[in-house]
């Protein structure tokens, strides 16, 4: 059996992170020479708690919007199956601090959140009963009240 290709989220010392935070998870630069870089959102401390899975989907609805109203040349934003935060990619080498603002003002967003969901129906989503505004409400308000900050990549030690 030959080796599994690596994953940098594997690499990370998830015990030495301090959630809320933004982290710049990797850059690739593609065969025609543009970056696409990958930021980790984390709204949770990793092994201490986890998003309910209605509420983390709710927070992939309203933040997938919300984060492009505020940075441009988004690719993808995503939840961790981890349910601690989300996954974003970008094109080209946006700054940490530049995210870092961008995610609390759709942390803001999300937090007022008053109206119907985006994207909530048959037609449009995958599992469209599973949704819970309220709590993906408090999740943003709580990453809000806890600080956000810019986490540097702290690889762990596998000596
Ligand atoms: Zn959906």
């Amino acid at each position: 059996m030959g080796a599994m290709a690596n994953v940098e989220s594997f690499d990370l010392d998830h015990t030495k992170v301090n959630a809320p935070y933004v982290r710049l998870a990797g850059v690739k630069t593609t065969p025609h020479g543009d970056s696409i870089s990958k930021y980790d959102l984390r709204l949770l401390q990793p092994n201490a708690g986890a998003i309910e899975p209605a509420a983390i989907h709710t927070l992939e609805h309203l933040l997938a919007g919300y984060l492009r109203d505020h940075l441009s040349d988004i690719v993808d934003v995503s939840p961790m199956g981890c349910r601690t935060g989300m996954y974003m990619a970008v094109i080209g080498e946006p700054d940490e601090q530049g995210i870092l603002k961008a995610f609390e003002a759709a942390l803001q967003d999300t937090a007022a959140h008053d109206r119907p969901i985006p994207g909530v129906s048959e037609l449009e989503c995958g599992n469209f009963r599973d949704h819970d505004l309220a709590a993906a409400r408090k999740h943003a308000q709580d990453a809000l009240d806890g600080g956000l900050k810019v986490q540097k990549t702290i690889l762990l030690d596998r000596s």
